[in-house]
């Protein structure tokens, strides 16, 4: 006999801090937001809110990926052991350092099977990257948020938050949504200062988008293998979100343990070779930090034109005061433009938009300040 669906089928049999859990809601494809709004086509649509690569995937990338389609009836090296060998000679350790994974976000969810479950706790900035409570809250695990003062990582304040049963301490550098970045300074001073019994997670997913000055170098705590891991990914400077790869670096003791919970399988077959070919792609690399430095002053000052504060950032995004944030995402919608409210991160006042070519900038410009306009928003 067929029962009737009902929300609860599952909910007594499953986990209960599973069951309890909220659900991540992806954002809708955007050819159906473009036919709801009345467009025939989704190019008409300008998405700036996932910080993705608005130049594309990097060529050499994509090259790469057409030479390889025609072996993908092959599993994948579970290993990526080319891919590991290029990371490790572009970052001068030793292999065992390396570990790709499916998107920095894989990582992310690695460290808390392997470090979090019930009475530990993680500390992260209140303001920082969602995904880090996200799965603290799939371990059972406690989630210490620490007051950002001017949206920056307040790294006295952290120390002091840690407790004897935390084991990750999560700092986004640069962090998303803010775009700021702490200090190699306030980075040494800490790194001296974090007791024994907890690791330290830099999630670099950004950092290939400073120019080689602005980078704090964090290579260094893992060469002298303090309890750290860096986080970076192929999501946003080499443009490869849709082929999910990333990487975790750290000494070869916490790699093993990483390796102990992935899957044999998490990094396919043409991220790997993708992801080879864009580490090699200078030129995509300069035209992309070139195309970053360009947007931030260019959209600094049109915020600066109409009197809208917002967040100094080193990187591709820009968090602006707008005032109602989640109503002047739908409007700029309306006109074509998808941005992302931050009330999700506390922040209801604010969007956060992706920074692209001049042109779309421009466009975003000009959308934002026709939706200012008509609705009399005093920022
Ligand atoms: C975009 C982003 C990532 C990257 O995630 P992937 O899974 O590699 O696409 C990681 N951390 C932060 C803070 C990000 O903004």
């Amino acid at each position: 006999m067929q029962n009737p669906e009902n929300t609860d089928l599952f909910d007594r049999l499953a986990n209960p801090w599973i069951a309890g859990l909220g659900t991540y809601e992806p954002g809708r494809p955007i050819e159906e937001v473009a036919r709801d709004l009345g467009f025939n086509d989704a190019s008409d649509i300008l998405k700036l809110a996932s910080n993705e690569n608005l130049l594309g995937p990097s060529p050499l990338a994509m090259e790469a990926i057409r030479e390889h389609v025609s072996s993908q009836h092959v599993y994948p090296d579970g290993g990526a052991f080319y891919l590991r060998r290029a990371l490790a000679k572009r970052h001068d350790l030793e292999m065992e350092k390396v570990l790709p994974c499916n998107g920095s976000n894989e990582a992310i969810e690695l460290l808390a099977h392997v470090f979090l479950g019930p009475h530990k706790s993680m500390v992260m900035g209140s303001h920082a990257f969602v995904v880090y409570r996200l799965v603290a809250a799939l371990a059972q695990a406690e989630t210490i948020a620490v007051p950002m003062p001017d949206f920056v990582h307040d790294l006295d304040q952290m120390l002091e938050a840690i407790q004897l049963d935390t084991r990750l301490l999560f700092i986004a550098n640069p962090n998303n949504p803010t775009g700021t970045v702490v200090t190699q300074d306030a980075l040494d001073r800490f790194m001296d200062q974090v007791p024994d019994h907890v690791a330290v997670v830099l999630d670099e997913a950004y950092i290939d988008l400073l120019t080689p000055e602005q980078q704090p170098d964090t290579l260094r705590y893992v060469r002298e293998n303090r309890r750290v891991f860096l986080l970076r990914t192929f999501s946003k400077t080499y443009g490869l979100a849709g082929l999910r790869v990333g990487y975790v670096m750290g000494p070869e003791s916490g790699i093993q343990l990483l390796n102990k919970v992935r899957q044999p399988f998490h990094v396919n077959a043409l991220a790997q070779v993708a992801a080879m070919a864009a580490l090699r792609d200078e030129d995509f690399v300069n035209c992309t930090r070139r195309m970053v430095q360009d947007g931030l002053s260019q959209l600094g000052a049109a915020c600066d034109q109409l009197g809208l504060d917002y967040v100094p950032s080193v990187t591709n995004f820009l968090l602006v005061k707008t005032g109602r944030g989640r109503e002047i995402c739908q409007a700029l919608q309306q006109k074509r433009v998808i941005v992302r409210p931050m009330d999700g991160y506390g922040l209801p006042e604010y969007i956060r938009v992706t920074l692209g070519t001049q042109e779309q900038n421009d466009n975003f410009v000009a959308a934002l300040t026709d939706v200012l306009n008509a609705n009399v928003i005093t920022p």
